[in-house]
């Protein structure tokens, strides 16, 4: 009998919203918890853990059920069937957070049980400074949404030895890179930043995502600075786009 069980924040089924999957339906298991505490967070309601997590039973209706925290692996497997209506819509299943690697020895079992019942390719979004930790399940995963942290982002010292080595790691599967930056940022962070991806593959896709703007005014690039990061990135590596978060501007979760 297995004794590993995760601490949830959220489980809904909608559409992924940024990143190169945007615009794909997805199952989103959001974990609860995490390892930064980056200025821009937009998912503060998973850096605790409740003692009960929320499953939207219906897609878009916004009316949710809560359920006890930790959930076992099984119990897990059945909210996520449920919420694959109507059937077949559902592209992949979207682990989020918080930083759901932080959660390992649920995932290590989680993800084998997951993949014996449902076909759904796994994508895992990651703040990518795990790397032992996704090296222990990356043979599972299917997609990895790399956030790769500017210091600007995070207000924090930058993570470079950390993403190299999980970058490096996720490149076993398929990967994109995700790059958040405010006004704030600077050409020289993301140089090296661009510089670390093409060190190992200059083909890694890399969206470039300027801060939502529904944010606060004052922290958003301009269109000047959103074009000449885009120039910065372009030099070193084949595959750059800018893509804000769509989702909020759809008003939908
Ligand atoms: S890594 Fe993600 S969830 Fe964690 S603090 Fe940063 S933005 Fe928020």
């Amino acid at each position: 009998m297995s004794t590993n069980q995760a601490q949830l924040c959220e489980v809904f089924n909608s559409i992924q919203g940024e990143g190169l999957y945007v615009g794909e339906r997805q199952t989103f298991v959001r974990f609860a918890g995490c390892n930064l505490s980056c200025q821009y967070c937009d998912s503060p309601q998973a850096l605790t853990i409740p003692k009960e997590f929320k499953v939207e039973l219906v897609p878009g209706k916004k009316s949710f059920q809560p359920y006890a925290n930790p959930v076992s692996v099984s119990q897990l497997i059945e909210i996520i069937k449920s919420l694959d209506k109507p059937k077949g819509m559902t592209h992949s299943l979207s682990l989020t957070g918080g930083e759901p690697l932080l959660q390992i020895d649920f995932l290590k079992e989680f993800l084998p049980e997951f993949k014996k019942e449902l076909k759904l390719p796994i994508y895992l979004e990651t703040n990518g400074v795990l790397p032992d930790h996704l090296s222990e399940v990356v043979e599972n995963i299917d997609i990895v949404a790399f956030d790769l942290k500017l210091p600007s982002a995070t207000g924090l010292s930058p993570y470079w030895k950390e993403h190299q080595k999980a970058l490096e790691i996720a490149t076993l599967v398929e990967v994109f890179v995700k790059i958040v930056f405010n006004k704030d940022s600077k050409p020289k962070e993301l140089d090296d930043a661009v510089n670390l991806i093409a060190g190992i593959d200059e083909k890694i896709p890399l969206v470039l995502q300027p801060v939502t703007p529904f944010g606060p005014i004052k922290h958003r690039p301009n269109a000047e600075q959103i074009l000449a990061f885009q120039a910065i990135a372009k030099r070193k590596l084949k595959n750059v786009r800018v893509i804000p978060q769509t989702h909020k501007i759809m008003g939908i979760s």
